[in-house]
């Protein structure tokens, strides 16, 4: 028999098998190789991601014999959640979860219902710890990065947020790549952690159901839509020039505007999905009616959503937010050039609600602190 420590070294933790680090085929292949039947993955693979259990001793239905060579040589690691806020209205919970190696991951639950349904929700999750991307006005982009995210830790995040909802009688339905971190930067592990939270025997949240969103990585948008997965995209552009861009995203000065909205359309064209493109609005910086105007051109022959963020304030950064009237104007603009145009609803701004500002008031010492318990409601962190 095939010694499985040795076929599975990239997936050990301290010295175990980690079985959340696996695709489903290949916690099918480790139960061949353990010399299970085929079938025994799905068991397995429905106590770890539906009944949500991390104690072998609790997967009943697997005789005690295999319980024991499975805690003998595996495990079933589980983020630990540090800090939990919630809003004063209850509509946005954040989450900082502690890694093992103390690095901390925020994930946001959401309220917004409107496409998901009762008791469904969506949350927002990480990618990496910290961000090398370097936005100007992101919280999340300050203290640079630390390191990527394992796909295990990335799914994870939507794991533990469902053992929170689950005794609410709730269910993640919508999972947004859209937190800590640039998607795309730690590909592989998003598209690993794609797949397990997609897988049906689990998770299984649709595809259709998950959203990647990229500062605009335009090699990897390029590799997205090679994979033909029906899986959304959102971009985050900011501004209408490479000038003013350059200087908000460095990661423009890379893959200017013109490739970006380049790469949009052959993702596009491959996958027919519409595209989401996030614009964060700062006052006199990028709200004027002639750059709306500019954006609804820019845009012209794609299927996109443009999503207006009204900005919220992160330490560091000079800027002002957008004054309401400014915000409805660009919209109108916009609109009148024909994307259809959304502001995001504000939610949670009591709560560090930005980006990444959880993590680093954390870190600081400084995170406004409520006793972690199981979530009610939700909201989405800001790109
Ligand atoms: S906006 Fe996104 S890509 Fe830019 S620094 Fe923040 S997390 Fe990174």
């Amino acid at each position: 028999m095939v010694d499985p420590l040795q076929s599975y070294a990239s997936h050990l933790l301290d010295g175990k098998i980690n079985l959340k680090s696996l695709l489903p085929q290949e916690m099918e292949q480790l139960m061949l190789d353990l010399g299970q039947p085929r079938y025994k993955w799905q068991q397995v693979w429905r106590w770890i991601y539906v009944r949500l259990v991390d104690d072998f001793e609790e997967m009943t239905d697997l005789s005690k014999d295999f319980r024991r060579r499975l805690s003998e040589l595996t495990c079933v690691p589980s983020m630990a959640l540090h800090l939990h806020q919630q809003s004063s209205a209850q509509d946005t919970d954040k989450f900082l979860f502690k890694m093992r190696d103390g690095s901390l991951v925020e994930s946001v639950k959401m309220r917004y219902l409107e496409s998901v349904g009762h008791g469904r929700i969506a949350i927002c999750i990480s990618s990496q710890v910290g961000c090398a991307m370097a936005c100007s006005f992101c919280a999340s982009g300050l203290a640079g990065l630390q390191r990527n995210l394992a796909a295990w830790e990335i799914a994870d995040q939507v794991t533990q947020i469902q053992k929170a909802v689950q005794p609410l009688g709730q269910r993640v339905a919508n999972v947004v790549y859209m937190g800590i971190g640039e998607p795309f930067h730690n590909y592989d592990n998003v598209m690993r952690s794609v797949r397990m939270i997609n897988c049906g025997e689990g998770l299984g949240i649709g595809m259709r159901h998950l959203t990647i969103s990229t500062s605009g990585l335009v090699p990897q948008i390029r590799q997205l839509a090679a994979e033909r997965l029906p899986i959304r995209l959102a971009i985050s552009l900011h501004a209408t020039n490479d000038a003013l861009r350059d200087e908000m995203m460095p990661v423009n000065r890379k893959w200017p505007i013109s490739e970006l909205l380049a790469a949009c359309r052959e993702y596009q064209q491959a996958t027919e999905r519409r595209i989401t493109f996030e614009y964060v609005l700062l006052e006199g910086v990028n709200d004027s009616l002639a750059e709306a105007e500019a954006l609804g051109k820019m845009l012209r022959g794609l299927h996109v959503l443009v999503n207006l963020i009204p900005w919220n304030p992160v330490e560091g950064a000079s800027y002002q937010r957008s004054r309401p009237g400014r915000i409805r104007a660009f919209q109108e603009r916009v609109e009148a050039f024909g994307p259809k145009c959304t502001v995001r609803q504000e939610k949670g701004a009591d709560i560090d609600a930005a980006c990444g500002q959880l993590r680093l008031r954390d870190m600081e010492g400084t995170a406004r602190t409520r006793p972690a318990r199981a979530s009610r409601k939700s909201d989405q962190a800001h790109k």
